[in-house]
């Protein structure tokens, strides 16, 4: 389990592991997006509501942390009772003052939500953008479940729909992951864009 290549979950354990050294420069991998419940696992891949290095859809050309940080923002909308779950906590226009994202304006809205999910100001991908600002506009409308059909629609990885074989990376080395598998890896040569 523990020996390279790596399945991202045991990747991000590693990094976890305090290093005594204090001149270490290694990455530590925090993981983001919602803890599935063991009740209701989600489709796919029972680690895609966390994982790191989550299957970018081939139709977009985006960073895997933009990606990652797209998968949070839907996956919080769909669950969301009100539209104070999916901003960021509260932002303080001047010293002492904070806007409520129910008041916030259109622009101070998309800057919350985009700050909660460390999304970029603008996306690389035109239409990926194009989809994150229209689920904005909704949610700044308060329409919740128009914005979470929205995401769904145009966001959707291979890691949400497939579940994962047993793939063999080495003598006697197996790793459930999707990355390992040659239908994502010659279409997105997914090991190269992820190290
Ligand atoms: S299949 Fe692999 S890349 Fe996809 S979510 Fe699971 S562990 Fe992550």
């Amino acid at each position: 389990m523990f020996e390279p290549p790596y399945h991202p979950y045991s990747e991000a354990l590693l990094s976890a592991i305090p290093e005594p050294d204090p001149l270490w420069e290694g990455e530590q991998i925090f993981l983001s997006g919602t803890v599935p419940s063991p009740l209701d696992p989600p489709s796919g891949c029972r680690f895609h509501t966390r994982c790191p290095k989550v299957i970018l859809d081939a139709d977009y050309d985006l960073s895997q942390e933009a990606w990652r940080s797209i998968m949070d923002m839907k996956l919080r909308t769909r669950e969301a009772d009100s539209v104070g779950s999916v901003t960021a906590e509260l932002e303080s226009d001047t010293e002492g003052s904070r806007i409520d994202p129910t008041d916030a304006s259109r622009e101070e809205f998309g800057r919350m939500v985009r700050t909660e999910f460390d999304l970029p100001e603008r996306l690389s991908d035109d239409d990926a953008e194009g989809a994150v600002s229209e689920a904005i506009d909704l949610l700044v409308d308060e329409q919740l479940s128009a914005a979470a059909t929205t995401l769904d629609d145009a966001f959707t990885s291979p890691c949400s729909t497939h579940e994962p074989g047993a793939y063999e990376v080495s003598d006697d080395h197996y790793i459930s992951c999707l990355r390992f598998d040659d239908r994502f890896d010659s279409e997105r040569d997914v090991f190269e864009n992820a190290a």
